[in-house]
């Protein structure tokens, strides 16, 4: 079962990412953690991260170079082995920073992203959604997102918020400004079907 957690920088994700796989290993299931940007070629991320600013489009296909790897040589032989994937970001943090944030074409991303991941889509994704104001305060390194501005990360969780509402069977909105462990159990709720429990 591949599962994605989403949201702007300082959501928790990471946080919840790491709590939703200890959970269920908790549960007996083998569970395969991993991230992106990163999660398929390492490099990519410093280049992404603490590089030169990049033309968006450039960025776009690093990202996705990055998501093609991270899908053939991490998620796909995790699932064919049994195990459950969690992912830290997959495909909708292009769509909403690149897309929404930076203005490329969503239809050009979702071409690109057809051949990158090979159509693979998660069984759910967390959003975890909170206002841009709260969760930049989060961030401990917020040098990096120097320049983007709050009006960028407002665009950024429009776009999320609009990925849900177009994919209400997939996506899971849950709200991320309550205590981790709230968070947490919000998660684990959405995925009782799935468990079994
Ligand atoms: O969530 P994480 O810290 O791993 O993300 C790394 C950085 O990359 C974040 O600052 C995020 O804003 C950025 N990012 C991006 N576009 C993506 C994915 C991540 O700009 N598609």
């Amino acid at each position: 079962v591949f599962l994605t957690l989403e949201g702007l920088d300082g959501s928790g994700k990471s946080t919840q990412a790491r709590l939703l796989a200890q959970a269920l290993e908790a549960r007996g299931l083998r569970v395969r953690l991993t991230q992106e940007p990163g999660g398929g070629l390492p490099g990519v991320r410093d280049l992404l991260l603490k590089g030169e600013p990049l033309s968006p489009e450039a960025e776009y296909l690093l990202f996705s170079a990055d998501r093609a790897e991270h899908v053939r040589r991490v998620i796909l032989p995790a699932l064919e082995a049994g195990f459950w994937v969690v992912s830290d970001r997959y495909l909708d943090s292009s769509l909403a920073y690149q897309g929404y944030g930076r203005g490329l074409s969503l239809p050009w991303l979702l071409a690109v992203a057809q051949e990158a991941t090979g159509s693979l889509k998660p069984r759910l994704t967390f959003l975890l959604d909170l206002p841009p104001e709260e969760a930049l305060g989060r961030v401990r390194d917020p040098d990096r997102l120097e320049g983007l501005g709050l009006p960028f990360f407002q665009r950024v969780r429009e776009g999320y918020l609009e990925l849900a509402r177009a994919e209400p069977q997939r996506f899971r909105v849950v709200p991320a400004a309550a205590p981790v462990e709230e968070v947490h159990r919000a998660i684990l709720a959405h995925l009782e079907g799935l468990l079994g429990v």
